[in-house]
């Protein structure tokens, strides 16, 4: 264990984290893990930077998970605090929460110790220090196989006995994976960038390269130690995800081919799986739209990406859609769906199979293609790409034609796919890492109603339920992303939609991120029964888009006194492959709202379905 100037005491997280639970503004939580973070040794800084955000390392390294359940952890607390399991879990029914629990019982442990101390002049317990904390946690999650419950049990309980009773609440929360969702990036980001980069200003600086390469913590460490210069200099790493490019968009071909700059690729919008595939000599990942590694679940696409793309080390985007082998159409995303359930690898790959349609070309032998033009990802790609009926390049023309576009769209659905994405092609249409712009614009057909396309929201509060949803939640209250401001804004209440068999999961699936009040990183005027972490998102259509004074999306942006809401929402389904981050934003509603008007006005006419 490291001592003295490369570790901090772990009281200064768990300080952070007591300290979060009852401030309300995102400020405050930047200035306090600025303060942090000044106290911080750079050696370390990634590892603070993982523990704030609830983990041992980023999401996508083929890592394992910490692996403690609740029974393992209930059995840790009691071993760690001499009490029964039967009193913890008593405990934790009165308290709610097992972090709660072992700090309750921490301090009843640690008054007694006083008591003790003052007599006998027992020496102090040396303070928990952040590595000591991180490398215990790693070797809890490393423990695998043949008594590796026993000893994930005893390296647990060994750290809650050296812990303060405050400590101990972190480390049980950590490990109940509680405290994922309280820190934003965001705020993380703009607090490196006060501490280490001089001021918000260096926040761009920080941001580009985490798009780049999607590890905060070595971004961190990398600005800690070699400083903003060398942040600069980053580039794609095969390997380390980049984060996506995300497409605006709009539901008049016309308005569409204009945004873009008038000439433009038009591409198939494929309906299956976003897909970045790395490879380095004959190792290959796949991570998936929010980052995670997917690579087991696609051994196919393991062997493709192998075999046909010619390059050393390469970085390439596409979709991967299931298909039909007698017809060999494509079929809908929700069969990508069955096989992620299934677990034995064999009959998923003949009962499932699926073709990838590559749309983009990151980084190839030592170049940082992010910063081309499209059309030169567009010749790279197509020169490396081998070819087959599996594995080939999207479908695509290009145009500066509407008509052309309207046809190629109706060509698009027949074949099965949702629409189009319409990409610029001019000097300046580089891979936006991580952003949502318009050098893309996704043109889908979904237009049965009148609001333009189904939006993705965050659970932000429940409601409970009447009549025949008696004792269980009857309705969530949703939430839009604010990207600007890194927090939820509400949208609307929605309890239609739902399958019987939903509403009986709900609880289930809304445990563990229930809290005792709002979270700083929600704004909302409406109080729901229970506040829920922002963390799920699920989406939701409806039959427009209205303004409302108790919802706060957009709020003061269209009327003065009013913020967005649906009306006539319904759930449609939950989209685990969306962080909440990546749920629809503020601007994007605002956007909707504007096409909707102009819809209304008879300015633009929808295409007609194939
Ligand atoms: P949606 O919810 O409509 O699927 P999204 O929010 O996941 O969209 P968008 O950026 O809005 O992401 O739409 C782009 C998505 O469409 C990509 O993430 C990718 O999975 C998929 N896609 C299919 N075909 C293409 C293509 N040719 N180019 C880019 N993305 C494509």
């Amino acid at each position: 264990m490291s001592t003295g100037r490369t570790d901090i005491p772990v009281r200064l997280i768990a300080d952070v984290f007591e300290r979060i639970e009852v401030i309300t503004s995102r400020i405050q939580m930047t200035a306090l893990l600025v303060t942090l973070f000044k106290q911080t040794p750079p050696e370390i800084i990634d590892r603070v930077v993982y523990l704030i955000q609830g983990r041992l390392w980023p999401d996508w390294k083929e890592l394992p998970e910490l692996g403690v359940g609740e029974k393992l952890l209930v059995k840790a607390i009691a071993l760690a605090t001499n009490s029964s399991e039967a009193q913890v879990e008593d405990l934790a029914k009165s308290l709610g929460d097992l972090g709660k629990v072992a700090e309750q019982l921490k301090s009843r442990i640690s008054g007694r110790q006083q008591g003790v101390t003052l007599f006998s002049f027992t020496q102090q317990q040396p303070e928990l220090t952040v590595n000591k904390v991180y490398d215990t946690l790693v070797r809890v999650a490393m423990a695998q196989g043949e008594g590796s419950k026993d000893l994930k049990i005893r390296l647990l309980a060994g750290l809650l006995r050296e812990a303060s009773p405050k400590e101990a609440k972190f480390i049980v929360r950590f490990v109940e994976g509680r405290l994922r969702v309280g820190i934003g990036e965001a705020t993380v980001m703009d607090a490196l960038a006060i501490t280490y980069g001089g001021g918000v200003a260096a926040r761009q600086v920080i941001e580009r390269a985490y798009n780049l390469r999607a590890d905060l913590g070595k971004v961190a460490k990398i600005l800690a130690l070699n400083g903003l210069e060398a942040l600069r200099n980053v580039r794609p790493e095969v390997g380390v995800p980049i984060r996506p490019m995300l497409a605006e968009r709009l539901s008049d071909p016309k308005e569409i081919l204009e945004k873009v700059g008038g000439d433009a690729f038009i591409e198939y919008k494929y309906d299956g799986e976003r897909a970045q595939i790395h490879k380095k000599d004959d190792k290959v990942w796949i991570f998936s739209r929010r980052l995670e590694n997917i690579t087991h679940q696609y051994p196919d696409v393991v062997e493709l990406a192998r075999d046909h793309l010619k390059a050393r080390e390469v970085i390439v985007e596409g979709e991967i859609v299931a298909y039909d082998l007698d017809t060999g159409e494509l079929k809908p995303f929700q069969e990508l769906m069955h096989r992620k359930r299934k677990h034995e690898v064999r009959t998923v790959l003949k009962e499932y199979p699926v073709k990838v349609f590559l749309f983009d070309l990151l980084y190839a032998d030592g170049r940082d293609y992010t910063i081309e033009p499209l059309p030169v990802r567009r010749g790279k790609l197509l020169e490396i790409v081998d070819r087959t009926e599996e594995f080939t390049v999207a479908e695509y023309i290009r145009t500066s034609d509407v008509k052309e576009l309207e046809k190629f769209f109706l060509k698009a659905i027949s074949d099965g796919a949702e629409g189009v994405m319409v990409k610029a092609l001019h000097d300046g249409s580089i891979y936006q890492a991580g952003t949502r712009g318009w050098l893309w614009i996704k043109f889908k057909r979904d237009y049965r109603s009148e609001m333009i396309d189904t939006v993705d929201l965050v659970v932000v509060g429940a409601f409970y339920g009447k009549g025949r949803r008696g004792g269980k939640y009857g309705a969530l209250l949703m939430a839009a992303y604010n990207d600007e401001k890194d927090v939820f804004e509400t949208v609307c209440k929605v309890g239609s939609g739902f399958k019987d068999e939903d509403l009986d999961k709900l609880p289930e699936i809304l445990k563990p991120y229930i809290r005792d009040r709002k979270s700083p990183r929600v704004v909302a005027e409406m109080e729901p029964d229970v506040w829920v972490e922002p963390a799920l998102v699920a989406e939701i259509i409806g039959a427009e888009l209205t303004l409302s004074p108790i919802h706060t999306c957009a709020y003061g942006r269209i009327k003065s006194d009013a913020g967005l809401s649906i009306r006539f929402p319904r759930f449609i389904r939950w989209r685990p492959d969306k962080r909440p981050e990546d749920a629809t934003t503020s601007n994007e509603l605002v956007e909707m709202y504007n096409q909707q008007l102009k819809k209304i006005a008879g300015e633009s006419k929808p295409v007609e379905e194939a």
